[in-house]
């Protein structure tokens, strides 16, 4: 691994400061950090070449096994998945349609979506050459009007699975039910369903029969990720991604969301050692450092303190472990807003959350080193 001296120099050369993140996984700041195992790893996939279409062959068929399903493939990020999954069920395995998506005319297109599972990566559909039907309204759609959305022009219904538990909207199963009957394939948008590990079979063993998964939430690469299921439908995929577009008889749909050999390989390196972490003690060792932290700002009189759970999961948070610290101003201290500013005027810059008037300070995506120097800005900038 890169020593931290040239690490710094060379984001010094691009003008471009090092972060200190206690946000959390971002895009827009890098993602997840890979293991050094996982950096030497990919270094010898680096060092020479390999085939790709046999790289996203065999990494699909060693990430089915890992977490038990029929099959699976690597894709560079779940927003991309969305599209590839879209594409598939358009095409159909059809490579003169593949060359024409996302324009395809003639062919069915439609994505049902329930109404109350409007969200911000339903645009993707679109990139895929699919077109979003609603369906139902915001306090909820019924199985009778998800029946009546079904037509000859509908290729696929699209279930976000982290608004599953929204109330008055279809659970999965019973879309599956629903879409059977019809031969309607059901895709899954389960980006950040990697924890606890059993969600992550759990949509294509209910029925759906492609899932997509983004690598950022298991410590893969910022652009990986992978999609989950059964062999006809991963077939579809395989058929309308980028390999191949020189080689085969096809100008694929997929050729702008090509991948690295060292993303491809990360994914299931990151994945493999995601499913073997002991993930108690990653939860255990994260309250411990809260408690540290906490206790570091124990005596700055403006700031009270409250270890919390930070996520994009709800079902994570109520089962209340703590990855985070939440501070808020009190007396006559600083305003969080003017916190977040002095935080972000340090070089190495520190970013926190902002959340319900409060700075949320999320240890999750801060380096071990870089605690002290965390606890260095925090007293810094609370103390004006
Ligand atoms: C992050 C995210 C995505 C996009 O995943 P990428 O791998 O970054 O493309 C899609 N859906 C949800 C719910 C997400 O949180």
């Amino acid at each position: 691994m890169a020593s931290s001296v040239t690490r710094e120099s060379v984001l010094r050369r691009l003008g471009v400061p090092r972060l200190v993140n206690a946000s959390g996984i971002y895009t827009d700041l890098g993602g997840a950090c890979l293991s050094p195992a996982i950096w030497e790893s990919i270094g010898e996939v680096n060092a020479s070449f390999s085939s790709l279409p046999d790289l996203l062959d065999r990494s699909g068929e060693q990430i089915a096994a890992l977490v038990g399903a029929e099959a699976a493939r690597v894709v560079p990020g779940a927003s991309a998945g969305i599209a590839l999954m879209v594409a598939a069920c358009i095409a159909r395995g059809d490579g003169t349609v593949s060359e024409q998506l996302p324009g395809a005319s003639g062919c069915a297109g439609q994505v049902l979506l329930q109404r109350g599972h409007r969200y911000n990566y339903a645009r993707c559909v679109a990139l895929g050459g699919g077109t979003v039907v609603e369906v139902g309204t915001e306090s909820g759609t019924s199985a009778d009007e998800l029946n009546r959305a079904i037509g000859p022009d509908t290729c696929a219904i699209l279930f976000p699975a982290h608004l599953g538990g929204k109330v008055s909207t279809l659970p999965l199963q019973e879309v599956v039910a629903l879409a059977e009957p019809h031969r309607l394939p059901v895709l899954v948008d389960a980006a950040y369903m990697s924890y606890p590990l059993e969600l992550i079979s759990s949509y294509t063993d209910q029925g759906a029969d492609l899932a997509c998964f983004s690598a950022k939430y298991f410590y893969g690469p910022n652009s990986g990720g992978f999609i989950l299921g059964t062999s006809p439908a991963i077939a579809d995929v395989r058929a309308v991604d980028f390999t191949e577009y020189e080689s085969g008889p096809f100008r694929n749909f997929g050729r702008a969301l090509k991948m690295d050999r060292t993303t491809v390989v990360a994914t299931w390196l990151a994945l493999e050692a995601w499913l073997a972490m002991d993930h108690e003690t990653r939860w255990a060792e994260y309250a411990v450092r809260v408690e540290r932290i906490d206790r570091a700002l124990a005596d700055l009189p403006s700031v009270t303190s409250a270890p919390c759970c930070y996520t994009l999961d709800d079902r994570i948070a109520e089962r209340a472990p703590v990855n985070a610290l939440a501070l808020r101003a009190s007396g006559a201290g600083p305003a969080v807003d003017t916190v977040v500013q002095a935080l972000a005027a340090g070089d190495p810059w520190v970013r926190c959350s902002q959340y319900d008037g409060a700075l949320v300070v999320c240890v999750e995506t801060v380096a071990p080193e870089d605690e002290e120097y965390l606890i260095e800005r925090l007293r810094a900038a609370w103390s004006g």
